[in-house]
């Protein structure tokens, strides 16, 4: 599942531009850890590239994700010294940073970007995420929300359809995927992929509830669990989703 029909190593990115409330990573959002943070432990990368290099033969590729690893710096680097070890790269992406995919997507083998939600229905305000800056300050609540005029939101906006538009002409495989949490409709999901289509893949993903609150980050603004969309509704869902991009999966069904 991390890397589609290859057996894959993950290594996990510190630091994320985004706070969507079902993350499961949470201990991964905040930029810096903190030395108290029971998920504080970080390995150096050399160590890695030690796991990498006893295994080679074992696995075949190493699948990036986080956080958002486009927030690292020396990315490029560690892509290259993988991909010179004779390792196939996904690189999985929340699509905030295009100016640094457009570098990154010429080295790796597979992108996955996260499409939120759909990014033309102002109607739509499900979309609870905040985009920080490298010093952890919200630069904008949601991409996604009524506030047609909202500078920061459009300027989001346009950089999550510019990656899309770099991974659909980068020539890496790729996937685009939603996690259907409860607030998104059929009608959105179908938006999203009217938006995103014509494209390679699309992956609908079951929302599990989150409970993880390590690091003291809290899910922002949801007090209580909601309840998943059932497994029919997803599979409907998928159904009317073929029709505008064949290549539809599910995953956490
Ligand atoms: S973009 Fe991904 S890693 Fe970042 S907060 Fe959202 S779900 Fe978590």
């Amino acid at each position: 599942m991390d890397y589609p029909g290859r057996i894959a190593a993950v290594v996990f990115t510190q630091g994320c531009n985004m706070d969507c409330w079902y993350c499961h990573n949470r201990e991964l959002i905040p930029v810096a850890r903190t030395d108290s943070s029971p998920a504080a432990e970080h390995i150096d990368v050399e160590e890695i590239f030690d796991f990498l290099c006893i295994r080679k033969g074992m696995i075949d590729a190493v699948v990036i994700t986080g956080g958002e690893p486009t927030l690292q710096d020396g990315l490029a680097d560690f892509i290259k010294r993988v991909k010179d070890m004779g390792y196939l790269v996904k690189l999985d992406t929340n699509g905030t940073r295009p100016e640094v995919l457009k570098e990154l997507i010429k080295s790796v083998d597979f992108v996955a970007m996260d499409i939120k939600a759909p990014l033309s229905n102002v109607q739509c305000t499900m979309y609870n995420v905040q985009l920080k800056d490298n010093s952890n300050n919200v630069q904008c609540t949601m991409y996604n929300v009524q506030l047609k005029n909202n500078k920061s939101t459009g300027q989001l906006r346009d950089k999550i359809r510019e990656s899309i538009d770099l991974i659909k002409n980068g020539g890496a495989r790729y996937e685009f995927r939603t996690t259907f949490v409860p607030e998104l409709t059929k009608d959105d999901i179908l938006e999203i992929c009217r938006e995103i289509a014509p494209c390679e893949s699309y992956v609908l993903q079951q929302y599990r509830s989150n409970t993880l609150s390590a690091d003291g980050v809290q899910p922002p603004n949801r007090s209580g669990e909601l309840t998943p969309h059932s497994a029919k509704h997803i599979l409907d869902t998928a159904e009317e989703v073929k029709k505008i991009i064949p290549n539809v999966s599910m995953r956490g069904l």
